[in-house]
């Protein structure tokens, strides 16, 4: 497998079936120092070089004290590749780690996503993209379902809270199996996240059983998404979606929607 043209199908597939990018955009791409913002960044700049539209793409990385080692490297690699790249500590994290070491991904992210916004803005750019993938995607579903009692994961585009900024996911379809065999096969210097050795979280206990199903039943993680985009509101609970006039009993008809079958993206 050409892990390259995997990527650019699926990347590319999801920019156009949810309009990620337009004319003229500025994206302002997130790099976490992990694999995935890392294989985004080179997947986005390949497809700038064959869209039929201009967009221009900058880098940047926020510190906020929980890098396994100095992101430095990554820096430079971005910069190889001719793209800008900002690095900005974000001491109101800093202090949040001394206060409450424990603290969890809730206000971590919004003090991440108060400092993202801040930097895209210094950096000119209308689009941020975010480098969560499809193994984020089925995670945070799971994660609603089962702890928010909400039927809810990542949304592919939205915007920010003031309409600043466009926030898109070009890795919605991407596996993280993927991005890792791609930064691999390129020897890209990767920096994790702390947070990546912790055990016992919620998410990463999610994460273990998705991938433990798994074994038994591979291509699990194509049917989770498969399914997000194959809602049947008449069969779930939620009153607004639901219309018993317009709903036929579809009972013993319905097919099991090809689950543990490999499901392609039309
Ligand atoms: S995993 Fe770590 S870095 Fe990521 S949001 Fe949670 S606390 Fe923050």
């Amino acid at each position: 497998m050409d892990i390259e043209k995997t990527l650019l199908r699926k990347v590319g597939e999801a920019i156009h079936r949810f309009d990620m990018i337009r004319a003229g955009d500025r994206i302002a791409v997130a790099v976490s120092g992990g694999k995935d913002s890392v294989t985004m960044l080179e997947i986005l700049l390949l497809l700038q070089r064959r869209a039929p539209i201009d967009f221009s793409l900058c880098a940047f990385t926020v510190e906020q004290g929980k890098f396994l080692a100095p992101v430095a490297a990554v820096g430079e690699y971005i910069q190889s590749l001719g793209v800008p790249w900002t690095y900005h500590t974000d001491n109101p994290s800093l202090r949040l780690l001394d206060d409450q070491p424990d603290h969890g991904c809730d206000l971590c992210s919004r003090f991440r996503r108060r400092a993202v916004y801040q930097i895209a803005r210094g950096l000119d750019a209308n689009v941020i993209a975010f480098g969560h993938t499809a193994d984020d995607l089925c995670e945070s579903l799971f994660r609603n379902i089962l702890y928010t009692g909400r039927l809810s994961s990542l949304p592919p585009v939205t915007v920010s809270r003031n309409a600043d900024f466009r926030l898109i996911r070009p890795l919605i379809y991407v596996t993280e199996e993927l991005t890792r065999g791609y930064m691999e096969s390129k020897a890209v210097p990767v920096v994790p996240c702390g947070c990546s050795l912790r055990t016992g979280t919620v998410r990463r206990g999610i994460r273990e059983a998705i991938a433990d199903w798994e074994t038994e039943h591979p291509h699990l993680r194509e049917n989770i998404l498969k399914a997000m985009s194959n809602i049947e509101p008449g069969r779930l609970l939620d009153k607004r979606y639901y219309n018993p006039d317009t709903n036929p009993d579809t009972e013993g008809e319905t097919e099991p929607a090809g689950l543990f079958q490999i499901v392609h993206h039309a």
